[in-house]
């Protein structure tokens, strides 16, 4: 060990040999200490994406009156019974419906009105003629009489006879007033958001995103961008992981490159804690002289909670990812923070395995967990003793295969970008022969 003492190495025997802990062990100790965040009511743009936390009613029919589905002519069917091309049926129009019209025309024997699409049928009508089953009408409009009435000034032939019905949309004929129309644990994307939208609703209680904070630390860390001088590398991990906490239903803040200095980080912290559902650390968290986070966060989860057992540093049974740390940060009940490592390899899988689950749960999402499945690896693999391995591979699903990507380094972000799944290989396995069935983490939605 280098540098200053290890703060808070939970579970620590003697500081040279620290309790290991499982993968399963830290994940299910992280997903004890969140829960679904409490549903609120959203503007319906605002809920896009989101999981309804209701069941929606229809308040009214839909559509909500009889109403024409084409542009026509409104009329009773008896006066059309005998209409041909050769001998049209000729009605007088006694009006003009346009769609929104509330005041409308009484259509009586020989009688016909005017009406557009998705305008009210109006009373006594029994169907709609299309205009292309008409001579389209004859004359201008309407003229009013010398009282101001309406005097149609119009005629229409109708071509053929017109069915009961025909080309009217009932009322109630879509939704009937008092259905559950969307039920909770629906997501809403575009159309359930229009029917949201139809039957009148302006707002709708979903499941929040958890609003996640990003923040990579580390001296050595210059902005993409800027030029990265000696000694000094981009921050990427920042991207990384704001880019998958968004993908995993997050509304996710970046705070990119904050330096190893106490000072710096807690009043980062302060500034980031009245924003967050979640806060997401990289680096610090081993044994480095430099790795301030450990400090500051141990400071901040023992006066959170009335001791240093608020927040705690893990060394895991896996590769990469060894040293983890998680806890709860800031006043009252805190928020919860997870202190991944700063390698950017370790830093994504360490978000996979640990964060993306925390994500899901704080949304109340069925699929906590990434899909698993089973291929034969196209390569010999080898692992340490009694570390879970996650090799980044792809994955050929007809063939059933895996092939690992890149080396076991995790500081090849070059491999990595071209790796859609996670090979996994068990503590108790140091070497797979080529065609070993294994288990395959899918990265891709
Ligand atoms: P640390 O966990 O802070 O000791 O960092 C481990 C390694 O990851 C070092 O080589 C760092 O330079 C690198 N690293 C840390 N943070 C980042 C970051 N945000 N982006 C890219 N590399 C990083
Ligand atoms: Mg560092």
């Amino acid at each position: 060990m280098t540098g200053k003492h290890d703060p808070c190495c939970e579970g620590a025997g003697s500081p040279a040999s620290p309790r290991l802990w499982t993968v399963d062990e830290h994940l299910a100790d992280v997903l004890a200490a969140v829960a679904p965040l409490p549903p609120i009511e959203l503007q319906l743009l605002d809920a896009q994406g989101c999981r309804l936390a209701e069941d929606v009613r229809a308040a009214d029919d839909l559509p909500p009156f009889d109403n024409s589905s084409m542009d026509g002519y409104a009329l009773r069917t008896a006066d059309t019974v005998r209409a041909t091309e050769q001998y049209p049926s000729v009605l007088a129009v006694v009006g003009d419906i346009a769609a929104g019209a509330a005041d409308l025309p009484k259509v009586g024997p020989g009688q016909a009105a005017r009406i557009m699409t998705g305008a009210p049928v109006p009373p006594g009508a029994e169907a709609v003629a299309p205009v292309e089953w008409t001579d389209g009408g004859t004359g201008t409009g309407l003229a009013a009489d010398a009282m101001g009435a309406p005097v149609a000034d119009e005629e229409v032939r109708v071509l053929r006879p017109v069915a009961e019905g025909a080309h009217i949309r009932r009322r109630g004929s879509d939704v009937t007033a008092g259905d559950t129309v969307l039920e909770a644990g629906t997501v809403l994307g575009p159309t359930q958001l229009g029917l949201l939208a139809a039957i009148g609703r302006g707002t709708v209680k979903v499941a929040p995103r958890p609003r996640v904070v990003v923040l990579s630390t580390g001296s050595e860390l210059v902005q993409p961008g800027e030029a990265a001088g000696p000694g000094r590398i981009h921050d990427s991990n920042s991207f990384t992981l704001t880019a998958a906490a968004t993908a995993a239903g997050a509304v996710a803040f970046r705070v990119g490159g904050v330096p190893d200095e106490a000072d710096t980080l807690r009043a980062v912290l302060e500034d980031q804690l009245g924003r967050a559902d979640l806060i997401v650390t990289s680096g610090g968290v081993s044994v480095g002289a430099y790795d301030v986070v450990k400090e500051v966060f141990a400071d901040y989860g023992g006066v959170a909670r009335g001791g240093a057992a608020g927040f705690s540093f893990r060394r895991l049974r896996m590769q990469p990812g060894k040293p983890q740390g998680f806890g709860r940060i800031g006043g009252g009940p805190g928020v919860p923070l997870l202190a991944l490592p700063g390698n950017p390899v370790s830093a994504y899988i360490s978000f996979e395995l640990f964060v993306r689950p925390v994500i899901r749960t704080m949304l109340g999402a069925p699929d906590v967990h990434r899909p698993v499945v089973r291929a034969a690896t196209t390569a010999a693999l080898r692992s340490p003793a009694g570390r879970r391995q996650f090799l980044r591979g792809r994955y050929d699903p007809a063939a059933g295969t895996v092939s690992p990507v890149g080396g076991e380094g995790s500081h090849l972000v070059g491999a990595l970008a071209r790796a859609d799944c996670l090979i996994t290989v068990p503590e108790d396995t140091t070497a797979l022969p080529a065609g070993s069935a294994v288990d395959v983490v899918l990265l891709t939605d």
